[in-house]
């Protein structure tokens, strides 16, 4: 079955990628993608847009040639006492969130730490998936992660670039996550990380890891918009209702699945 989203992508909202909304809108459209979401990066990366960024995406249309676009941000994990640098307001205009362990933000301590804040993100309740867990740059505990994780309703990230382009070393974490992920029976995201338009959608490299193992199909849950929606509805966001006659008109037999 194709995937037909991406949680994960930068603009030029940030200084490191280079693509603008409407080039991802129109790339995603040629690729038949049907969904997508803009996820720059939390006000404590060194390129992050400012705060006014996020606010303001409510001018940007909810769909564009036919494709669905999300409001989100890759929120950054930060070291005790505080959880995440995106506080309950900024998080009132996200569609979702995304958290991740960044170097500039997070100096690298220990696999202890690395697991205890990525738990404290997670239960903040502002985040829906935690990013890139495969970095060996920060190791942790796989299975208090994933737990965590299952008891806050958070999904994993399983991102193709990590497998591709970033975080050198992540692919064989990257499995070990999925394998106790499928152990434990919980649900995963696989999103491309795009940092450019060009890649919006790619996640085949996720995807074939997903198949060879057996993980269930039914748990990627940004395998279709249905799903994803269906998903951030039991968080309490509203882009599902606002995007429910937009659904309907997609052709998606998965939707029974959901
Ligand atoms: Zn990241
Ligand atoms: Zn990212």
């Amino acid at each position: 079955m194709r995937h037909l989203t991406d949680t994960h992508a930068h603009t030029v909202a940030s200084t490191h990628a280079y693509s603008t909304v409407d080039e991802y809108f129109r790339e995603a459209a040629e690729k038949g993608l049907q969904l997508f979401s803009v996820t720059d990066h939390g006000p404590e990366m060194p390129d992050a847009p400012h705060p006014w960024h996020f606010g303001n995406m409510r001018v940007l249309p909810r769909i564009k040639y036919g494709v669905a676009m999300l409001r989100g941000i890759e929120a950054n994990i930060l070291p005790e006492p505080r959880a995440i640098d995106a506080n309950e307001t900024l998080m009132s205009f996200m569609d979702f969130g995304i958290a991740s362990l960044h170097e500039p933000v997070f100096p690298p301590v220990d696999a202890k730490t690395h697991t205890q804040a990525m738990i404290a993100a997670m239960e903040t309740g502002r985040i829906q998936i935690l990013g890139h867990p495969g970095n060996p740059n920060y190791p942790i505990h796989i299975e208090e992660v994933v737990r965590a994780a299952r008891d806050n309703n958070v999904l994993i990230e399983i991102n193709n670039s990590s497998f591709v382009s970033s975080r050198s070393g992540s692919a064989p974490i990257c499995v070990e996550i999925l394998e106790t992920v499928q152990r434990l029976d919980w649900k995963v995201a696989l999103a491309s990380d795009s940092h450019v338009h060009y890649t919006i959608g790619d996640v085949d490299v996720a995807l074939s890891k997903v198949d060879a193992i057996g993980f269930p199909e039914a748990q990627v849950v940004t395998m279709n918009p249905a799903r994803l929606l269906g998903f951030l509805k039991e968080h309490g966001k509203s882009v599902a209702d606002e995007l429910s006659e937009w659904l309907k008109a997609q052709d998606m037999p998965a939707i029974l699945e959901m």
